[in-house]
């Protein structure tokens, strides 16, 4: 627990030296800031009395104990399996995190959404002509279909791959060159940004051809488009995800299968008989789940906890993201197992098709944007369930500052960090954030994260249990904290 410094009145680390010495001028000249005992400034004492201090040590402690978020991602994996928008899976999970809401004695609301449904098909891939091909042979391809992708005939299709880089390359290419053909956007996920600890950055690099990829092949004239899988797994996995419509047909191939191609194509004319049977149904009725723990003192504001309920199809979803559906829940849980009542509302929401669309968060901001002014804080839970080291933020500064107490209960674990983000640090909380609404990330170990990012490898096994208690309890610790400090969270 941070020591409460009864010295000083004033805030500011200058002032904190200079002001101690100068009530005892027999004492040494004072220590460099890094030398010095932490202190807390007169808005931290004033916003986290000693008994906040030791509730919000207990909820730690609670955490680490408690295995209902791991109870809660087995159920929704292994039970439930993957919950794709407008699948039977996602229906189910939904009722059963209601239930499990409302046995915690919460106040359940169900938000009807409109979602997309769209279901995978068959779905392969060989290489029927290339160079060097021994005679009534042909090259397997793993390959995926992208969502949104739409169908190729039954029977398939062949044409002429073309290989490009990047969009550069693409747009240097003519019309004919890339006409009736199948373009592979060929761009390498940076394992060594994921290695180092920036994943997300590789990502972000690598993903856009996923999600824009296809668009510029229809545009450029071409008959199906696929991407180099966007992820760091060695194990030939096809990763899928969203794609914005483009109105061919769409996959991703596994990052060895796009190395194959790229080489064959370096050495002359590369066919492939490409299969995708998706089909694009109606939309589906759906719901993001809402819970709230009403606050005793100021009911009317709200600190969001949060994950996304449903997943892609390939695997069951266990890292993206029902383990951020699991930690918002057991911050409800525990604060119920404690008996810790916040004084502002914390609500908990299970967002429904964060990965084909983001219809919930759609529907939520269309519903609720009058009461983002109340929206005291956001928190989501959506890049895996490995260590914790704190949080991806975006708030001022003084905010941030008024965050640090929570965050330093969190020292035993690791969780103490705040890295501030220019973009919301959270999709399905972006509108919020970009309302002002101050918002946080769960920041995990990412090093792994993409080795298994929407693929069919994303299954329970993932979850290491001691460190998903580890996510629940920064989450809860610091959900608690932004629910009952005196004030709200300046923005
Ligand atoms: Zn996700």
């Amino acid at each position: 627990m941070p020591k409460v410094s009864r010295l000083l009145t004033l805030a500011g680390c200058c002032t904190i030296l200079t002001s101690a010495f100068a009530q005892n001028p027999q004492s040494k000249p004072a220590a460099p800031p890094f030398a010095a005992m932490p202190q807390m400034s007169q808005a931290q004492q004033d916003n986290y009395p000693p008994p906040l201090l030791s509730d919000l040590a207990a909820i730690k402690a609670a955490a680490l104990a408690d295995d209902y978020a791991y109870q809660q991602v087995e159920h929704l994996t292994e039970n439930i399996g993957g919950r794709p928008s407008g699948s039977p899976q996602a229906k189910a999970a939904v009722e059963y995190v209601v239930a499990e809401l409302r046995k915690l004695g919460l106040d359940v609301q169900l938000e009807e959404v409109k979602v997309p449904h769209w279901v995978r098909g068959a779905e392969t891939g060989e290489l029927v002509e290339y160079a060097g091909q021994a005679p009534g042979s042909t090259q397997k391809i793993v390959l995926t279909a992208l969502g949104n992708s739409t169908a190729t005939p039954a029977e398939g299709l062949i044409a002429d791959v073309v290989v490009v880089n990047n969009f550069d390359e693409l747009r240097a290419l003519s019309r004919d060159q890339v006409a009736g053909k199948i373009v592979l956007f060929n761009e390498i996920f940076d394992k060594k940004k994921a290695a180092a600890g920036v994943a997300f950055a590789a990502y972000g690099e690598a993903v856009r051809y996923r999600g824009a990829g296809p668009k510029a092949a229809a545009d450029a004239g071409a008959a199906a488009a696929l991407v180099r899988s966007v992820g760091s797994a060695d194990y030939r996995l096809p990763h899928t995800g969203y794609s914005a419509p483009a109105g061919i047909p769409a996959g991703a191939v596994a990052a060895e299968d796009a190395d194959l191609i790229a080489h064959l194509a370096a050495q002359g004319k590369v066919r492939m008989h490409l299969t995708l049977t998706p089909q694009k149904l109606p939309d589906a009725t759906s719901y993001n789940v809402i819970a709230d723990l009403k606050g005793s003192e100021h009911p009317e504001q709200f600190v969001v906890v949060s994950g996304h309920l449903d997943s892609w199809d390939l695997g069951t979803g266990a890292i993206d993201d029902a383990a951020g559906v699991a930690e918002a829940m057991e911050t409800a849980e525990i604060l119920q197992k404690l008996r810790l009542r916040p004084k502002r509302t914390l609500r908990v929401i299970a967002w429904m098709d964060e990965e084909s669309g983001g219809a919930g968060h759609d529907q939520y901001s269309k519903d609720h944007s009058a009461e983002f002014p109340h929206h005291v804080a956001a928190i989501e839970s959506d890049a895996g369930a490995t260590h914790p080291l704190g949080f991806n933020v975006r708030m001022t500064p003084a905010a941030v500052d008024l965050l640090r107490p929570a965050l330093s209960v969190l020292e035993s674990i690791g969780s103490t960090m705040t890295q501030p983000s220019a973009y919301a640090p959270g999709a399905d909380i972006a509108a919020m954030s970009d309302a002002g609404v101050p918002s946080l990330g769960l920041l995990v170990d990412g090093r792994t994260y993409f080795n298994y990012h929407h693929t069919a490898a994303d299954t329970l096994d993932k979850i290491v249990p001691a460190d998903l208690r580890e996510d629940a309890a920064t989450m809860a610790v610091v959900a608690y904290a932004l629910a009952s400090m005196k004030d709200p969270l300046p923005r």
